[in-house]
């Protein structure tokens, strides 16, 4: 699904085939989760292949490696350059392109000598597809910004979202919400959270969620087209009197919601203010005037 035998990666200064890569089983990132990554999109535009938002997200890559120690000495036009060179490599134009940092053997817990960049791309549907999504509020917080640095977007942290994920698809949901440690709304395990309330958006303050490229070009598009947005500590019982509410992310792009715990929203998808910013971020995406919107 991710790769076949003519997938080509980068690796280490070179594009090889992805079935000619290898790596080093001593690796600290396999061992201890010590690495950084990003998830990227890349759209067949009006203007060509372009890839949305590509400095932000390598800005966000050598800020991660920054914030937890990870010695990362590229530049961020460069990266921008590898992941257009990639997409021509493999003749694509619509996908989703990963670039990872990981670090070379080591089995000490300290900062380590080497460190190597793969980045890799295939064609990936949005992540929940296109249909309404049934949330449950998950029993697994999201960490505690004091344990790790929550801005930063590093292999380990995944751990936190694989269990959460996991939790509501045994409980037969299509993915969670969790909460932070003090027990307000934060994210879901791979996407940040919007919710309508009387004609205003609602999302959770930064501190204790991955600042997404996605929550804040949607908080750009609220700019440009007035629509009302607050970020601020959302209490677990205001999600049971929203009017409608919304994941968004590079892999999710804009998903709206139908019920939390069962309880669905009252306002229909099609009259909410998610579903002018999910046109908004699809213009956004495609290079297109986002005059037509109407609100
Ligand atoms: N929160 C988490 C935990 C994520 O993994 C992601 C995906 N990177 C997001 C939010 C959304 O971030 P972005 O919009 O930058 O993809």
């Amino acid at each position: 699904m991710y790769y076949t035998k003519d997938t080509i990666l980068f690796l280490n200064g070179k594009f090889i085939k992805a079935v000619d890569a290898h790596t080093d089983l001593y690796s600290q990132t396999l061992h201890y989760g010590f690495g950084a990554f990003e998830g990227i999109r890349a759209y067949q535009t009006m203007n060509g292949a372009k890839i949305f938002k590509a400095h932000d997200h390598f800005e966000r890559l050598k800020k991660s490696c920054a914030l937890v120690g990870i010695p990362f000495q590229y530049e961020t036009e460069e990266l921008v350059q590898i992941a257009y060179q990639l997409l021509n490599k493999n003749n694509l134009s619509d996908a989703y392109i990963r670039p990872l940092v990981y670090c070379g053997s080591n089995m000490i817990l300290t900062p380590p000598q080497e460190v190597y960049l793969m980045m890799c791309a295939w064609e990936w549907d949005k992540y929940h597809g296109d249909k309404m999504l049934k949330l449950c509020v998950s029993s697994y917080q999201r960490p505690n910004p004091n344990s790790l640095k929550m801005e930063a977007k590093v292999t380990g942290h995944y751990v936190n979202s694989i269990l959460a994920t996991s939790e509501a698809k045994v409980r037969g949901y299509d993915d969670a919400l969790m909460l932070d440690m003090n027990g307000y709304v934060a994210e879901a395990p791979g996407a940040n959270f919007f919710l309508e309330k009387d004609g205003v958006l609602h999302t959770p303050a930064l501190g204790h969620i991955l600042p997404g490229i996605t929550r804040q070009t949607v908080l750009n598009i609220c700019r440009e087209l007035e629509i009302p947005l607050v970020e601020r500590n959302i209490k677990v019982e205001e999600l049971e009197s929203a009017d409608s509410a919304f994941l968004c992310g590079t892999a999710a792009e804009i998903a709206g919601i139908e019920s939390i715990d069962a309880k669905p929203f009252q306002k229909e998808w099609r009259d909410s203010l998610g579903v002018t910013i999910q046109e908004g971020y699809r213009c956004q995406v495609l290079e297109k005037s986002f005059s037509y919107v109407i609100i």
